[in-house]
């Protein structure tokens, strides 16, 4: 039999990347939508995946990676909407809903996988990526915006409502750094400092364009390391893999890694945390396409789900 036609939607503040295939080896076709309003982005969406599934096939399930906040329990009434989100006009927007909706056919709607953005990411890295064998680790994006999913013995990480690593506090030097933080919640929370948006409003360049300045890049690695260190003592992650666009830069991770050993100050006891951290502090698996492949992910598990509920209730 051949595999599950899967759909895939990477949410972005910034861009949607949309996709459908059967796996990393298997991307059937692909498209890049910028985020505009709710109801114009989602109708592309919509869009790409009913022409796409006319060209290669009906779709078996969806998988959405999601920014967020979201709310990510299928038990809950608010199941796959992105709650109050500071990215004006997206609060309350029920994404999930929308794309099963447009996308069910004749013989009712498929199986929607939804999760936030780096859950989704840490999902795709599980199966074909960095942390594939591991079954504690953490994956984190820095992007628009800094977030941080992972799975803790085997699952991916939710609790009261999901992960928020990118707003924990770091500590800042106002005499060093006189740039107050963006965050709209807590100004000065490790998103709010060491976001693409904030190093580019601090310095008045792209992040492209700051990409051979060293003071840029070693206050980016003071405000990362910190936060990493925490989040390796509180979770005990075997791997912490670094993505989004930000860690593109030249070096950056090479000086996050040194931070994060600094802070845990040969503590922690296991080879992994020895020498330069280059086996535990690592970039993503998958490359850039580890957001659109955990959506995929996604699809499949939510296609796996159904599949095992109609077995037990035959
Ligand atoms: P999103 O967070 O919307 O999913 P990205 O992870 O690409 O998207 O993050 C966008 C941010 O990353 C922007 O602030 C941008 O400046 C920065 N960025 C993107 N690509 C690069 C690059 N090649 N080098 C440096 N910074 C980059
Ligand atoms: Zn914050």
């Amino acid at each position: 039999m051949s595999r599950p036609l899967l759909g895939a939607v990477e949410a972005g503040g910034t861009k949607f990347v949309v996709a459908i295939g059967t796996g990393p080896r298997d991307l059937r076709d692909r498209t890049v939508i910028p985020t505009t309003t709710p109801g114009q982005t989602l109708c592309r969406v919509a869009d790409f995946l009913g022409e796409a599934a006319l060209r290669h096939g009906a779709l078996a399930a969806l998988g959405i990676a999601c920014f967020g906040p979201v709310d990510p329990d299928p038990a809950s009434p608010r199941f796959g909407h992105i709650t109050d989100t500071p990215k004006a006009g997206w609060s309350g927007t029920d994404v999930a809903g929308f794309l099963r909706s447009r996308l069910s056919g004749p013989h009712g709607s498929i199986p929607v996988g939804f999760d936030t953005d780096v859950n989704g990411a840490a999902l795709g890295e599980h199966r074909w990526g960095a942390a594939r064998g591991l079954d504690t680790f953490v994956y984190l994006t820095v992007g628009t915006g800094i977030g941080g999913g992972g799975m803790a013995r085997g699952r991916l990480l939710h609790g009261l409502v999901h992960p928020e690593m990118g707003h924990v506090p770091v500590p800042r030097d106002p005499a060093r750094d006189p740039y107050p933080g963006r965050c709209p919640f807590h100004r000065d929370c490790l998103e709010g400092l060491a976001s693409g948006p904030a190093i580019e409003e601090r310095w008045g360049r792209s992040c492209a364009d700051l990409a051979g300045r060293d003071e840029v890049w070693d206050l980016e690695a003071d405000y990362l390391g910190p936060a990493i260190a925490a989040y390796t003592l509180v979770l005990s992650p075997m791997r912490v893999i670094l993505g989004g666009g930000v860690m593109q830069v030249p070096g950056l991770l090479e000086r996050v890694r040194t931070r994060v050993a600094a802070r845990l100050g040969g503590y922690v006891n296991h080879p992994r945390l020895r020498g330069d951290l280059s086996e535990f502090l690592v970039p993503p698996g998958l490359g850039t396409d580890a957001g659109v492949l955990g959506a995929m992910a996604l699809a499949d598990g939510a296609l796996k789900r159904t599949r095992t509920r109609l077995a037990w209730t035959r």
